[in-house]
């Protein structure tokens, strides 16, 4: 990982985001200044494991039994973001996304989609792809709070949606977030916080009882 990449395209600066609390889910990451539309953001960062690596992994946190920081690559290996990942991880997903993930050379990056202004939280469209027959209980599990009009509810893959865009970054955690937080450059609070807050713990119950579709 020393030089950029070989793409012609460089990455923003680090100046041009930051982590902090969403009211989307746990942490998230803004614009902390205008980002032009088709600009590279940030690579989504993390060691690379296989399929195989990411089944032990998978379920380790029993309070959470679906999330991970996977993403994954064409090749069918995966970047953990939750080992030795960068701030990428912390991007929420949305059905009506600012940003998309694009995969280059088994690299991935995170590049804006329209202009952003400061402020705006980062996410794209996860399109999870699970190998487990979809129900009720996976979709709730998986379910999505996004908020945006064009919201299918679910992080998950529509089945007629090209399989191979799907990032694997299951549900991003609460538990793991707050572990996160360290390092995250959690300063501002939303002002909405609270309200959210409050929705959040819903569904967190929601999700409880679900656990056994994992
Ligand atoms: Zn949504």
């Amino acid at each position: 990982m020393t030089s950029a990449s070989s793409a012609d395209q460089r990455l923003l600066s680090d100046a041009h985001i930051k982590v902090r609390h969403s009211k989307v889910h746990g942490n998230g990451v803004f614009a902390a200044r205008k980002i032009p539309a088709g600009a590279r953001i940030i690579e989504y960062q993390g060691k690379r494991i296989s399929e195989k690596q990411a089944e032990k992994r998978f379920g380790q946190d029993p309070d959470n039994p679906h999330h991970t920081f996977f993403f994954s690559l064409e090749s069918g290996k995966l970047i953990d973001g939750g080992d030795d990942g960068n701030d990428a991880r912390w991007i929420n997903h949305s059905c009506e996304p600012n940003c998309e993930a694009q995969e280059e050379k088994g690299r991935v990056y995170i590049s804006a989609l329209r202009d952003i202004m400061r402020g705006e939280e980062l996410n794209y469209d996860y399109g999870l792809v699970i190998d487990e027959k979809m129900s009720k209980a996976l979709k709730k599990a998986y379910a999505c709070r996004c908020g945006s009009e064009a919201c299918r509810g679910t992080m998950l893959a529509v089945k007629k949606k090209k399989k191979k865009k799907a990032a694997k970054k299951a549900d991003s955690a609460r538990n793991r977030k707050a572990e996160g937080k360290g390092k995250a450059k959690a300063k501002d609070k939303p002002k909405s916080r609270d309200k959210k807050e409050k929705k959040k713990t819903d569904k967190k119950t929601d999700k409880k009882t679900d656990k056994q579709a994992a």
